[in-house]
């Protein structure tokens, strides 16, 4: 395979050094994106990223999941002498962009623990020959010395670190053998080394850069927004009714349902089958044979629908997935970011809904104790929560989150700018009635008591347990009982998600906070949501599918399912997964543009050579097909 003629290919580590030649490069690089990817044009950040490699430029380039990042350092790999060497966390997601790779015609391998001793021995010849352009390894295959010589004896472009936040003990997904990986530099000093993450806050990313070591390096950080993505979190009151009215928007569509714990997965998983939406579930505790086999279905899209923990992920490239679904709150919005992140990956307006409670909360807190780490964890859940619980443009808080500022009036795609939550008009009322009855029901000297003590002793109920410690005597006995008690109970639940109560770890008795006594002084305002009624629920429904009809005007739907099906038969054959073949995009191309010559084919989005000469064929025969018979 022949990237480049000898000619123009100059020294390593940097091929331009001045404005021609960037000229120059600029108009290969767009020529080589055509050819290998069959893209026109590229995402932000993406050039600036690629010169920065070609330029021999350290940097740390933060870009959103779905951003493109493996491009970034993929196709300087292809101009440059010498085999880039990527340093990946996990063998699934080393194999996903390893079989991607090759299908577009390029030369890539991977060295990891799952090859066999002949396979191993035939990538490290394909690397001295130099007939490999990327390399993806583990972290851990540089602790041996025989993987540091073989590196040596071989000239190398530039080494990249992917999920670069792994490295830091800020981020979320600390890995110890990140954290080893500023040998590279003193290793390998005359190599540059470029990282990227999709999600790292500052103090992430200048950890990130200390550990490496990296030479006077730049920084790309896109924003982390991802307009493509409607977000809506709602509180859990009926875990399966909620997630069956979410299934039933999306028929026909791939989407993960995130779990806590595996036996809410398998329990989960089993009701979902039982009431006929077919799934499969994914954990940790599945032997490695059933794990590779769901997941494999899915990448293959032999089946659409995910019931899995956190274990599930990090490997799955499959583009097309329209839906993420949160059955339970995750344990920071690093978490939230990544998983949701998943969802429209190829750019297309994908869904991501959160089901939360206070119950989440306490089961993270008592999971997180055991971690060295439990402080920072204990913030991250907490600053969670209060995403959660106070309803305010999602994308804004998620980009501020992560530093950066989020200029726009309104994100269009949250349940809170979309206008699906409805405010309480007068929260500081709302508020200083509950904070005033958990302060009063305390200063009884009585024990604590929980949400549903006070919620009863708001809404005037005479329990048994309101009347053996005499509440019904309390001045706040009865101010609420114009709404019902899980109206109350759900104004509770978000002034503890806003720091306002907070709820005892043992025993779940609440009592005010600081913050709480001043909104008893009337200081702050707390921001209170209704629960969603019947009415409104249809009316909004009725909206989100006017919004969809939109997004996919002009698209043939049948003929995009039989692409979608042929695309599926092919996968599974050739045992690689489905995105792999064609994005949803490209599919959703073919079924506008209808190309049924080869110079029509190759207009469509993402064909590039390779898959012009591979797939034309067999495409526009489905195509032909449909349109004979229509
Ligand atoms: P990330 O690693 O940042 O999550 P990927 O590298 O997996 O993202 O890219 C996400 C998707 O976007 C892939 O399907 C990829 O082929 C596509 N993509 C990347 N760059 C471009 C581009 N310039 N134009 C169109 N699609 C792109």
């Amino acid at each position: 395979m022949e990237y480049v003629s000898k000619d123009k290919v100059m020294k390593t580590y940097s091929i331009i050094s001045s404005s021609k030649d960037k000229e120059n490069y600029q108009k290969k690089i767009y020529s080589v994106l055509k050819k290998y990817w069959g893209y026109q044009s590229f995402r932000p950040w993406q050039e600036e990223t690629i010169f920065s490699i070609l330029e021999g430029q350290e940097a740390l380039t933060v870009l959103p999941t779905g951003g493109g990042k493996s491009l970034c350092f993929q196709l300087p790999a292809l101009l440059l002498e010498g085999v880039a060497i990527v340093i990946s966390p996990l063998i699934s997601l080393m194999k996903d962009q390893v079989d991607s790779l090759n299908d577009m015609g390029i030369a890539a391998a991977c060295l990891n623990s799952s090859l066999l001793a002949d396979e191993r021995r035939s990538v490290i010849d394909r690397l001295k020959s130099r007939k490999i352009k990327l390399l993806y390894i583990s972290p851990e295959r540089l602790k041996y010395e025989t993987t540091i010589q073989m590196l040596k004896s071989i000239p190398l472009s530039f080494f990249v670190i992917d999920e670069a936040h792994c490295i830091s003990h800020w981020g979320h997904d600390f890995r110890e053998s990140y954290r080893n990986l500023g040998m590279i530099k003193k290793t390998f000093p005359s190599i540059k080394v470029h990282a990227f993450t999709a999600t790292a806050t500052r103090e992430v990313q200048q950890d990130i850069l200390e550990q490496l070591g990296l030479e006077n390096p730049k920084k790309h950080i896109a924003s982390i927004d991802r307009p493509n993505l409607t977000y809506r979190v709602m509180p859990r009151i009926h875990m399966i009714t909620q997630i069956k009215d979410i299934l039933k928007k999306h028929t026909n569509e791939a989407g993960i349902i995130y779990c806590l714990r595996r036996d809410d997965v398998d329990g989960l998983s089993a009701n979902l089958n039982a009431l006929g939406y077919n799934n499969l579930p994914y954990h940790a505790g599945l032997d490695d044979n059933a794990r590779h086999q769901h997941q494999d279905k899915f990448a293959q899209e032999k089946v659409d629908l995910i019931v899995a923990t956190i274990a599930f992920g990090m490997g799955i490239d499959r583009s097309n997935i329209r839906f993420v679904i949160h059955a339970a709150m995750p344990k920071s919005m690093e978490h939230y970011q990544q998983e949701t992140g998943r969802a429209g990956r190829d750019g297309l307006p994908s869904n991501c809904y959160m089901l939360y409670g206070g119950r989440d909360y306490r089961t993270w807190e008592f999971l997180l104790k055991k971690s060295p780490y439990y402080d920072v964890m204990k913030e991250k859940l907490s600053i969670l929560y209060n995403f959660c619980a106070k309803p305010h443009c999602r994308h804004k808080v998620l980009a501020n989150y992560f530093s950066q500022d989020y200029t726009k009036a309104g994100c269009d795609a949250c349940d809170y700018c979309l206008g699906e939550v409805d405010m309480v008009e007068n929260p500081l009322i709302i508020g200083q009635k509950i904070l005033s009855c958990v302060y009063r029901v305390r200063s009884n000297n009585d024990p604590g008591f929980g949400a549903s003590q006070i919620a009863g002793i708001l809404k005037g109920n005479m329990t048994d347990k309101i009347v053996h410690w005499n509440h019904q005597e309390l001045s706040t006995f009865g101010i609420m009982s114009n709404v019902s008690l899980s109206y109350i109970r759900y104004m509770v639940e978000q002034l503890i998600g806003q720091g306002f109560l907070q709820r005892d770890e043992e025993y779940s008795t609440l009592s005010l906070t600081q913050l709480g006594i001043r909104v008893l002084r009337g200081e702050v305002f707390p921001v209170l949501a209704k629960p969603m009624i019947a009415t409104r629920k249809k009316e909004i429904s009725q909206k989100r599918k006017t919004k969809k009809e939109k997004d996919w005007a002009g698209v043939d739907m049948d003929l995009f399912q039989l692409l979608r099906e042929k695309r599926s038969s092919l996968a599974a054959k050739r045992k690689l997964p489905a995105y792999v073949i064609f994005g949803d995009k490209s599919l959703k191309d073919m079924a506008v543009i209808q190309p049924v010559t080869k110079d029509d084919f190759a207009t469509v989005f993402g064909v590039g050579e390779r898959k012009l000469k591979k797939y034309a064929d067999v495409f526009i025969k489905v195509i032909t097909d449909y349109i004979g018979r229509n």
